[in-house]
C-alpha cells in the first residue's frame, strides 16, 4: 500500500477523502474538532511538496439532497485558520463549477466540496457519481477510516479510477495500532467491553476470546449476561433473545482460559435521567422498577485491579450511561485506570472510536493513553478480521 509518507505529491492533484463529520452546535459552530485537526499531518505533507488539496466529505445523514444543518460550508473559516491557508468552497461536489475549480487549483492550494452525501449516489457506491469525483484530482488519497468499513462512492468504489491510491497517515495509524493490538500484544492482554448491545460488539467478543487474557464486560450489555445467570435485572436495558449467546459466551471464555469479569454491583435508577433516585446493589439483584445505569464500586475496585496488571488494553464502549453526570462515575474510573496503566506501568492502551473515545476526550485524557481510534464501526469490523472496502481499494 502507498503511503503518504513515501509519495512525492509534487504538482499532485489529490483528491482526499477525510472523515469531517464532525458535530455542530445550532450555531453551526463545530463542538470538537478532533476528526479535523486528525488530517492535518497528511495535508501538510501534500502542500509541503507542493502539491494542492481537493478535500472531500459527508457531514451527518442528510436524507433530501442539500440540506443546510449539513452543508460542509460552515467549515470553510474553520478549516482555513486550522490549515493556514484560505480554502476554497465548491457548493456542488461534481458541478462545472467544481471541476473549474480544481482544474485552477494552484500548488500550496485547498478546495473543500460540499457534503458528498447530498447525492444520493454517494452512499449507494455508484459507479459514474464516483467517476465524476475522480475528474477532480490525479492521486487518490485515503484518510477517512471512520468511514472505510462502507463500500461508498468516494470511500472505495473511486479507487478505480486511480493509479495512484495512497493511504494517509490517520488510516495509516489506525491500522496499525488495530494490528498492534491483534497481533503483537504484550501479556496481561486485557479487554474492556461496554455499552449498549450486545448483539453489536459479539462478534469481536468472540474473536477476542481467542486473544485476550482477561475480558471485562460493563455498561447495557451487562444485564443480558445477568439475566443468563438467573439474575434479577428489573427494567435495565437487555437483550432477551440474545440469553442464549451470552451463556455460550461465558462457556467458550471458560474454555478457553478467559477470565471473564462481570460487574459485582450495579448503580441502579428508578427513571432514565440524571435526578432519578439512585442505589447499589449487588450483580442480579436489581428490584422491580428499577434500572442499572452504572457499575457499582466494588466493580470500579475489580475491573481497576486487573487493568492495573495489564500490558496491553483495549476498551470499547462505556460502562453505563456517561451521558448522564451521576452514571458516569464507572466510566471515568475505568478511564482513570487505563491511563494510569498506560503512564506507570507502560501498558498499550488503544481506545476504540465512538463513545468510549469521547469519554477519554471529555475526561481531557486524549493524549495520556496510548491511541484513541476516530473510528467506531470501522474499528470493531477490522478488527473482527473483516475485509474494510475503504483499506481494499487502497490495496487493490
Ligand atoms: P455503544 O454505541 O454500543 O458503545 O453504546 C454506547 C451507549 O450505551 C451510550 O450512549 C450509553 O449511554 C449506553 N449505555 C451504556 N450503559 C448503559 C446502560 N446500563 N443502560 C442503558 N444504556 C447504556
Amino acid at each position: 500500500m502507498q503511503t503518504v509518507a513515501n509519495f512525492n505529491f509534487a504538482s499532485k492533484k489529490a483528491l482526499v477523502r477525510v472523515d469531517f463529520n464532525v458535530p455542530l452546535n445550532e450555531r453551526f459552530e463545530i463542538t470538537d474538532d478532533t476528526r479535523i485537526k486528525a488530517t492535518i499531518p497528511t495535508i501538510q505533507k501534500i502542500l509541503k511538496d507542493g502539491g494542492s488539496v481537493v478535500l472531500m466529505s459527508h457531514l451527518g445523514r442528510p436524507k433530501d439532497g442539500p440540506t443546510e444543518k449539513y452543508s460542509l460550508k460552515h467549515l470553510v473559516t474553520p478549516l482555513s485558520l486550522v490549515f493556514g491557508v484560505k480554502v476554497k468552497f465548491a457548493t456542488d461536489c461534481i458541478s462545472d463549477e467544481a471541476v473549474e475549480l480544481a482544474n485552477g487549483l494552484q500548488a500550496g492550494e485547498i478546495l473543500l466540496l460540499e457534503n458528498l452525501r447530498f447525492y444520493k449516489e454517494e452512499e449507494k457506491g455508484d459507479v459514474d457519481f464516483a467517476q465524476k469525483l475522480a475528474h477532480l484530482g490525479n492521486v487518490w488519497v485515503n484518510d477517512a477510516f471512520g468511514t472505510a468499513h462502507r463500500a461508498h462512492a468516494s470511500t472505495a468504489v473511486i479507487g478505480q479510477f486511480f493509479s495512484d491510491k495512497v493511504s494517509g497517515y490517520v488510516m495509516q495509524a489506525e491500522l496499525d495500532n488495530a494490528q498492534k493490538i491483534l497481533e503483537y500484544s504484550e501479556r496481561p492482554f486485557t479487554a474492556i467491553m461496554g455499552g449498549s448491545k450486545i448483539s453489536d460488539k459479539i462478534l469481536i467478543i468472540e474473536r477476542l476470546l481467542d486473544k485476550v487474557d482477561n475480558l471485562i464486560i460493563g455498561g447495557g450489555m451487562t444485564y443480558t449476561f445477568s439475566l443468563a445467570e438467573g439474575g434479577k435485572i428489573g427494567k435495565s436495558i437487555c437483550e432477551p433473545d440474545k440469553v442464549e449467546l451470552a451463556k455460550q459466551l461465558i462457556e467458550k471464555a471458560k474454555a478457553k482460559g478467559v477470565n471473564l469479569i462481570m460487574p459485582l454491583d450495579n448503580v441502579c435508577a428508578d427513571d432514565f435521567n440524571n435526578n432519578a433516585n439512585r442505589q447499589t446493589v449487588e450483580r442480579g439483584e436489581i428490584p422491580d422498577g428499577w434500572e442499572g445505569l452504572d457499575i457499582g464500586p466494588k466493580s470500579i475496585a475489580l475491573f481497576q485491579e486487573t487493568i492495573a496488571k495489564s500490558k496491553t488494553i483495549l476498551w470499547n464502549g462505556p460502562m453505563g450511561v456517561f451521558e448522564f453526570s451521576n452514571f458516569a462515575i464507572g466510566t471515568n474510573a475505568i478511564a482513570d485506570a487505563v491511563v494510569k496503566a498506560t503512564e506507570e506501568n507502560g501498558a498499550f492502551s488503544l481506545i476504540g472510536g465512538g463513545d468510549s473515545a469521547s469519554a477519554v476526550n471529555n475526561a481531557g485524557y486524549g493524549d495520556r493513553v496510548s491511541y484513541v481510534s476516530t473510528g467506531g464501526g470501522a474499528l470493531l469490523e477490522y478488527m473482527e478480521g473483516k475485509t474494510l472496502p475503504g483499506v481494499a481499494a487502497l490495496e487493490a
